[in-house]
Parts: structure tokens; C-alpha cells; sequence
């Protein structure tokens, strides 16, 4: 048996005829860059996560790139986010000759603590990027009332957590921008780079539309200094076509989840492994990530020999890479963010799964610890 971490083209057997005609229709219509595909893909968008207003863009690292723009993140200023994420969180804000200022993670959710936020905020502070980490909403309400009271803006990083949800509220609804990417492992994946920014203010959606295009309404003639941040019409058809299947896709991703914990607890190991919790529903599992005591590098290599492919998200800390030097922390700064980055382990979650590959994935992590320990 094989189980690979994810199986796109599985995905493909149900949608490719739907996939198949829109691309037609993009390739036939001329017209590939923006245009009516996008702004449709842009209204079903916008309304899966109860907005009033989305923007299809280049990538998830563009949506929260011009998000920073649209803000007026410049250089000097100071942004907070967790240093337990994708590198575009903090790379998008540096990119703009601002800082990021990072606030250690929760231990059970992954994502940023909001207890720890406060002491991070100084005069130069502007705007807040809480990561859905892995298709769970990050501890919002608190976020908000931080971000009122101090005058920041919020950025909701949804890129794992298109679907999610927290107190009823969708992801990227809560903050004044939600982020999101179409890159192909993501729920909602396009075939190639692709992303969009989700709004409910009128102004922010007309600045960030403009900054898109170079920062011209007119065209030919700017009003700010913006970039091609556009989304391609080909991606807004293949999203599109995906979309319809989102909600079955989700409800795939969470019976594998259920699944994983029931063997794991029938096997007796649920409480050797620490299993990911849904402290905020709705989890939508863009990733399952379970942790190990010792070990973890070890389990990885038994269960690529045994054709199970997993992955680390993420081995190393932003705050220790060294292109972040030059902000100043050292080892030992975010515990918990160095603790996740040395324990955690992605398994196999994607909605394709079978009965079959879970089981054995759970048989074999069995059989390490049987023999190892953990
Ligand atoms: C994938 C991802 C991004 C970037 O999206 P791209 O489309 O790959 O540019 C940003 N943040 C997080 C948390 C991500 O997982």
C-alpha cells in the first residue's frame, strides 16, 4: 500500500468535466487575465465567507501583500504575527520595510496567543495577522478587541482555512481583510499559483482592486504605487469548477480526522500521541498534525520506508531563519513555536483517502512505537 500525503489528481475523476468547460469557455472568451470569470469566482468567494467583497489575485502571498499595502504598512512600522506559520506571513510585511513582531503560539491550536499580544504592542504597531493554522481559526474575539482598542488593523492569514470557522463566523469575515490562497495543496486549489482577498468595506475593496492593477482605476493613470497582482482567468475557471465541492471535500477532511482519532484511541496510543484538537469549529483540516514526546524524525523515515508520506510544518521558527537575523531573537524566545517545530508531524489527510490507507497509516505508527517508543 502507498499513501501519499496528498493525491491531486484523485480529486480529478469527479471534477474534470466541470474543470474541462470552463477552461474552454476562458480559452474561447480570449480573455485571460481577470475578466468575467474572475469576478464571478470573486462573488461565490465573497459569499462563502460572508462578505460583501472579494479580490482575485496572484497567490496567498500576494493577498497578503497588498492587504499590508492597502493598510499603508510602510517602512518603520510593526506588524504581529505568530512565528509559527508559512514564511509568506512575515516575509510579505519585511517585504514592505516594515517589521514583523512576533507573539508565541498557543500549545493546542498552534495559533498565535492572545494573552501575549498586548505586551508586544508599541507606537509603531499597526496591524495584527492571526494565522488559521492547519484549517483552524485562530482565538479571534480577543484578537478584535485588541486590535479596536489599539487602533490596529487585522489581517487574517486563511490560507490553510478556507471554510473555517469560529463562533459561526466564517474565516476571513472577521478581520478588515481575509487572505487567502488557490495554491494546489491547499483545500481549495487551483492548477497553478492563485489567490484572493476577502472585505466587507467598500473602500478597502476599491483600494485594494486598484492597487492590483498597478494602482490605477483609470487606466494608463495611477494614483498610487501598486503592482500586477492579478488573478489569471484560467485559475478562476479551475477554482470555480473546485468550489462546488469544497463543502463535500471539508466534510471529507473531518470524517478522516474523526477516523484517525477513533483507531488511535482503539489502538491504545491516542494519549502517547498529543491529537490535534477542535478548540474553535469549524476545523477544516487543510493538515492533520499530530505531536511525538521523542522521536519524531525517526517515526517521519519508518513511515517513508513503509510508502506513507508526511510532512513538517514547519521545521524551523521564523524568528530563527536567517534571513530574520537582524530582528534580534534568539533561541528560546517562542517555546512553544520552537517546541511545535520539533514534535509535530503531518500525516496524510487529503479528502481521498481510504478506509484502508487510514488504517494502515495508524498500524504503522503502531508498530513504532511498539518498537521504539515515542
Ligand atoms: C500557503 C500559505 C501562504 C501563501 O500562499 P501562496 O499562494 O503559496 O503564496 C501564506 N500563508 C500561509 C499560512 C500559507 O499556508
Amino acid at each position: 500500500m502507498r499513501v501519499p500525503l496528498l493525491d491531486i489528481p484523485a480529486s480529478y475523476e469527479k471534477i474534470l468535466q466541470d474543470v474541462k468547460k470552463n477552461i474552454d469557455q476562458v480559452i474561447q472568451s480570449g480573455q485571460f487575465v481577470l475578466g468575467p470569470i474572475v469576478e464571478e469566482l470573486e462573488q461565490k468567494i465573497a459569499n462563502y465567507c460572508d462578505t460583501k467583497y472579494a479580490v482575485g489575485v496572484s497567490s496567498g502571498t500576494d493577498a497578503l501583500l497588498i492587504s499590508l499595502m492597502a493598510a499603508g504598512i510602510r517602512e518603520g512600522d510593526e506588524v504581529i504575527t505568530t512565528p509559527f506559520t508559512f514564511f509568506a506571513t512575515a516575509g510579505s510585511i519585511s517585504r514592505l520595510g516594515a517589521h514583523p513582531v512576533f507573539v508565541d503560539i498557543k500549545q493546542d491550536t498552534f495559533n498565535i496567543d492572545p494573552s501575549q499580544i498586548e505586551k508586544s504592542i508599541t507606537g509603531k504597531t499597526r496591524a495584527i495577522i492571526p494565522v488559521h493554522l492547519y484549517g483552524q481559526s485562530a482565538d479571534m474575539n480577543p484578537i478584535l478587541d485588541i486590535a479596536q482598542r489599539n487602533n490596529l488593523v487585522v489581517i487574517e492569514d486563511a490560507a490553510q482555512a478556507i471554510g473555517s470557522e469560529y463562533e459561526g463566523r466564517r474565516s476571513g469575515s472577521m478581520g478588515d481583510y481575509g487572505c487567502f490562497s488557490f495554491f494546489p495543496t491547499k483545500n481549495l486549489g487551483g492548477f497553478g499559483d492563485g489567490g484572493m482577498v476577502t472585505m466587507s468595506s467598500e473602500d478597502v475593496y476599491n483600494q485594494v482592486k486598484s492597487l492590483r492593477v498597478h494602482g490605477s482605476n483609470l487606466k494608463y493613470y495611477h494614483q498610487v504605487i501598486g503592482g500586477n497582482f492579478r488573478l489569471d482567468a484560467l485559475q478562476a475557471g479551475v477554482v470555480l469548477a473546485k468550489l462546488a465541492y469544497l463543502d463535500q471535500w471539508t466534510e471529507k477532511r473531518r470524517e478522516n480526522a474523526q477516523t484517525y482519532n477513533q483507531l488511535f484511541k482503539e489502538k491504545g496510543i491516542a494519549d502517547q500521541l498529543i491529537l490535534p484538537l477542535e478548540v474553535t469549529p469549524r476545523h477544516v483540516y487543510n493538515q492533520y498534525v499530530i505531536r511525538v514526546k521523542k522521536n519524531r524524525d525517526k517515526l517521519r523515515g519508518f513511515l517513508s520506508e513503509n510508502n506513507i508520506f508526511t510532512e513538517i510544518y514547519y521545521p524551523l521558527p521564523l524568528h530563527l531563519q536567517d534571513c530574520f537575523t537582524f530582528l534580534g531573537y534568539k533561541k528560546g524566545a517562542f517555546p512553544e513555536s520552537e517546541k511545535a517545530a520539533n514534535d509535530t508531524i503531518a500525516l496524510p489527510i487529503f479528502p481521498e483517502l481510504s478506509q484502508e490507507q487510514l488504517s494502515f497509516v495508524t498500524e504503522k505508527i503502531d508498530e513504532f512505537i511498539k518498537k521504539y517508543g515515542i
